[in-house]
């Protein structure tokens, strides 16, 4: 850790500065992918805290998913030192449960409730018919709440009690809000009650990245923040620091058609002249694309390093890039399987994680139900315990019985296992933190960093990260933008396919490659598939083409939409 306080403000650029040292008040800072928004807000909290005798508990930040909120830990930690464990890092959910396990009694719960895992779920949806009054009852009467209702109940009590409000707003006279552009209706009413008018409220956003609306997100709260906020000052940022020029040029012209930043810039920081063009491979077919995938990372990792210690250099970028560096992004789950296959065949780790939540893969629940069976009898670390129940689980549901239809297959439950024992062991032996985060969190947060492996994703999953090599797959259209055949593709929702798609690409650092197939599976047929359209508003001079495979349109264009 560098000296509190001394030269915080120089690891940031003027408009960073500005943005980080600025008095309290509303502030709205909206900048594009890699300009150091998330950097400026760990920065400006240490700043605060350290120059402006801003105390440390007053502060609360909060950010959309577990992976996120614990970079963001670990970046005060770095900044603040000690003290940094004062500041409040939050998800909505986990700051919702917090207020509610504070007020328990006041919101009609029992002080032990917990969040309804699946199974639990679908007994009450039965039990309850269309009836949601009655599905809430039943959940109640089992001291349960749904997930949804970690930020609805919350704002139900706050919107009922001032009291209770002077308290929060006593508590948190600061707050800071990551990945704003995906704020839906009852966050934004639950940061309204959190924060005055005039309040200390910092909201992070790119609108352009807005990807959520299809869950209720809404990039209209950027213009509602100007109103409901009084004198709220407004930042932006333009240079960005992650991509090299030719891959952040390609970005800038694919979001160009439906940006929602009017005058958008964003200049590249890093000129190297030697930065790679954004790699286009035309392939064949799926298996074709997957094996080129493989292929590529075999080179950059194996081969470059080989290829650098027979010509004697030790260190460089050729050596340096490691299984780790490398994330392959696409808009679908079913893409993956000939990924992972190929990388397999090919003897390369893997990791993969898709953005469902982790309570509804099979054998996430179960292992949860086993954990909190055994309770403070089953003793060790919690990584052991997780294995422990898995192998019980194993066991039982090997030899089925009439008991266990429905019950996830042993290979679920070892699979279950391999996710949840990185999370496991950063939580130490807080099993309730276990539990709480596997019934709030996505599959991303079990996502480990530092995992010497490369790491699949879907484009939602992969906001706010970065990559120094990335893979965008299955530049399709019908697949990205995905459209299904019943005509309802519309322009917002093409709109936010092509953010989607403005997302992926500004997850690489130095090296991106972009590929589509000829014919794919989909839909239980083989296809015909043409390039994305996205990939058109590109200059063409900014892509290296590779492989020898000609590009071809399909003939029938209605084809296309799939
Ligand atoms: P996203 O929209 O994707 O979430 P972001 O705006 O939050 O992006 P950051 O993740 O904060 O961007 O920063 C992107 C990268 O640029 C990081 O590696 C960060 O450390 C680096 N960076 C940001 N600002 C600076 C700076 N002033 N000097 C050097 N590096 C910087
Ligand atoms: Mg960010």
């Amino acid at each position: 850790m560098e000296e509190v306080g001394t030269g915080l403000l120089d690891r940031l650029d003027a408009m960073q500065r500005v943005a980080a040292s600025a008095p309290g008040g509303p502030m709205l800072i909206v900048a594009g992918p890699g300009t150091g928004k998330t950097r400026t807000l760990t920065h400006r909290i240490a700043y605060l805290c350290a120059e402006l005798g801003v105390f440390a508990e007053h502060c609360l930040a909060i950010t959309f998913t577990r992976r996120a909120a614990e970079e963001l830990r670990t970046r005060l930690d770095g900044l603040m030192g000690p003290v940094a464990s004062d500041v409040t890092v939050a998800t909505f959910h986990s700051l919702g449960l917090a207020i509610l396990r504070e007020n328990a009694a006041a919101a009609g719960l029992p002080k032990d409730f917990r969040i309804a895992d699946d199974t639990e779920r679908e007994a009450a949806r039965k039990e309850a018919g269309d009836d949601d009054a009655a599905y809430q009852k039943l959940l109640r009467n089992q001291d349960l709440v749904d997930l949804d209702e970690l930020v609805t109940l919350p704002l139900r009590l706050l919107a009922e009690d001032a009291d209770l409000v002077d308290r929060y707003q006593g508590r948190w006279r600061w707050l800071f809000v990551d990945e704003y552009q995906d704020v839906d209706e009852t966050q934004y009413e639950l940061l309204r009650l959190l924060c005055p008018p005039d309040g200390n409220l910092c909201a992070i956003g790119d609108p352009d990245q807005a990807i959520y609306s299809f869950r209720g997100a809404d990039v209209g709260y950027f213009l509602r923040f100007a109103e409901d906020f009084i004198d709220a000052r407004l930042v932006r940022l333009t240079r960005n620091y992650r991509s090299s020029a030719p891959i952040l040029a390609a970005a800038v012209q694919a979001i160009a058609p439906s940006s929602l930043v009017r005058g958008r810039r964003l200049d590249p920081a890093r000129l190297d002249p030697e930065a790679p063009l954004v790699g286009r491979y035309p392939a064949s077919s799926a298996t074709d694309e997957a094996d080129f995938v493989a292929r590529t990372v075999d080179d950059l990792v194996g081969g470059l390093s080989h290829r650098s210690l027979d010509s004697g250099r030790i260190s460089g970028n050729a050596a340096g890039i490691s299984f780790s560096d490398v994330a392959v992004l696409y808009r679908t789950d079913q893409q993956a399987a000939p990924i992972v296959e190929a990388l397999a065949r090919a003897g390369i780790p893997v990791q993969k994680r898709s953005h469902n939540r982790l309570r509804d893969r099979a054998g996430v629940a179960a292992i949860a139900r086993e954990l909190r069976l055994a309770g403070p009898t089953n003793e060790g670390q919690l990584p052991a315990r997780v294995r422990r129940a898995g192998q019980l689980l194993a066991e039982r549901f090997a030899t089925p019985t009439l008991d266990s239809t429905g019950s996830p297959s042993p290979a679920d439950v070892w699979s279950a296992v391999e996710v949840l024992t990185p999370l496991a062991q950063r939580c130490g032996d807080d099993v309730e933190q276990f539990l709480s985060q596997l019934a709030t969190g996505a599959e991303v947060d079990a996502l480990d960093a530092r995992a010497e492996a490369v790491t699949l994703l879907t484009l939602h999953a992969a906001k706010g990260l970065e990559f120094p090599v990335v893979f965008l797959v299955g530049c399709e259209d019908g697949l990205l933008p995905l459209r299904f055949f019943d005509g309802r593709t519309t322009d917002d929702d093409l709109a936010e396919e092509r953010r989607l798609f403005f997302v992926g690409l500004t997850r690489a650092q130095d090296r991106l490659y972009v590929s589509h197939a000829q014919r794919r599976f989909r839909l239980g047929t083989e296809r015909d598939t043409g390039p994305s359209p996205f990939l058109d508003a590109i200059d063409a001079g900014l892509f290296e083409r590779l492989g020898a495979t000609e590009e071809r349109r399909p003939k029938d264009r209605q084809l296309r939409l799939i």
